[in-house]
């Protein structure tokens, strides 16, 4: 029995993390879910958008599974999100980006990984204006020699323990000298202890361009805080969109697993959000967990019920489609038949 803390988010995150629950619980594996609130919600009930109590609570299972959470823009509080990866060094973010037949895409068999260094650069929240008048304003990215060490090795090491066969690092040294320097080069010196994997780098803008001509010739990609966030949405478009792109946000000594897209709220409360990114963020976790047949099941059960096209939200097919929790059926009745 495993004891995981969950929490369900805001806007769809209800709705698409009662699904999760069903389809991983489906799978026979024992869970005791510890439900804890964040954002919105416990900002209503705790006047906190991240209350102790759920930290506390991550702290002491290592692994929770979260539903998306509103950031307000501007104003207001800073993330939640960030705030969390702070909080534990998630300093990995893993984002598969695989192909599913079935779904209108430009491209068939794309399988890429995105690994994006979680914690460091422009994501610090070091920022200000430089003057009362709000003239300009300045943030300051620090990419550090052990930040870029440890993503790199974690990147190279996953290729390694999966049998992946290349590994490129993203970075844009032509320009930013000092810190995408630094991380090519940590990147590069990290890579000799691979010497069975290929490595090769590419220069961000460089690297948009080829992702979108010809995603194939790319295996793993680990890159900088910014230009992984931006990349790895790019690495979702090529297989069909947000509704089905799973994310990890691993440290060493906690993991969150969480859907790539936000809380939605243009379709809240609507029954007709897309489960399966963070069903397959589910998946993830009990990967990560050493639960590899439960994972499995998912992700086949996923794709199964993504090719038939019969029974899918509305995103992936607008003539034909049921809501969130027939979808979820559909999708427990082919883990039940295996
Ligand atoms: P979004 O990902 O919530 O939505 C973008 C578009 O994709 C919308 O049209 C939405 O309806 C659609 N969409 C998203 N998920 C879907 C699903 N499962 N099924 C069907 N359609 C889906 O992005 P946004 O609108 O830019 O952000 C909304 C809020 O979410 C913001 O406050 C943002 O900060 C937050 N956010 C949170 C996370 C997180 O918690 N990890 C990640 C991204 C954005």
């Amino acid at each position: 029995m495993y004891t995981i803390t969950l929490i369900p988010g805001d806007g769809i995150g209800p709705s698409i993390s009662d699904s999760t629950k069903r389809i991983i619980e489906s799978t026979g594996v024992k869970v005791s879910w510890e439900l804890e609130e964040a954002g919105i919600p416990a900002i209503e009930k705790f006047k906190d958008p991240l209350p102790q109590q759920a930290i506390d609570s991550i702290a002491k299972n290592r692994v929770a599974l979260k539903g998306p959470l509103t950031t307000p823009v501007g104003t207001g509080f800073r993330s939640v999100n960030v705030a969390l990866r702070k909080e534990f060094d998630l300093y990995i973010n893993l984002r598969p980006a695989k192909s599913f037949l079935g779904v209108t895409s430009t491209f068939r068999d794309v399988d890429l990984i995105v690994f994006r260094e979680n914690i460091e650069e422009f994501y610090s929240g070091i920022e200000h204006y430089i003057d009362a008048k709000k003239s300009a304003a300045e943030t300051i990215g620090v990419v550090t020699r052990a930040g870029s060490e440890r993503i790199v090795r974690a990147a190279f090491e996953y290729a390694r323990k999966h049998n992946r066969k290349k590994v490129t690092i993203v970075h844009k040294a032509n320009i930013l000298k000092y810190t995408s320097g630094l991380f090519l080069e940590v990147g590069k010196k990290v890579s000799q202890e691979f010497p069975e994997i290929q490595c090769n780098d590419r220069i961000i803008d460089n690297m948009a361009m080829q992702l979108v001509l010809n995603p194939h010739q790319f295996d793993i990609i680990v890159t900088t805080n910014l230009f992984g966030d931006i990349l790895s949405d790019l690495c979702s478009g090529l297989v069909g969109g947000l509704g089905l792109a799973p994310g990890a946000n691993i440290g060493y000594d906690a993991a969150i697993f969480e859907a790539v897209h936000g809380s939605a709220p243009d379709i809240a409360g609507k029954d007709i959000a897309n489960p399966c990114a963070m069903a397959l963020a589910g998946a993830l976790m009990l990967d990560y967990l050493g639960e590899l047949e439960a994972a499995s099941k998912i992700q086949t059960a996923i794709a199964a019920t993504i090719q038939e096209g019969k029974k899918v939200t509305r995103d992936l097919n607008p003539n034909h489609h049921v809501g969130t929790i027939e979808m979820t059926d559909a999708i427990i009745e082919k883990i039940a038949a295996m």
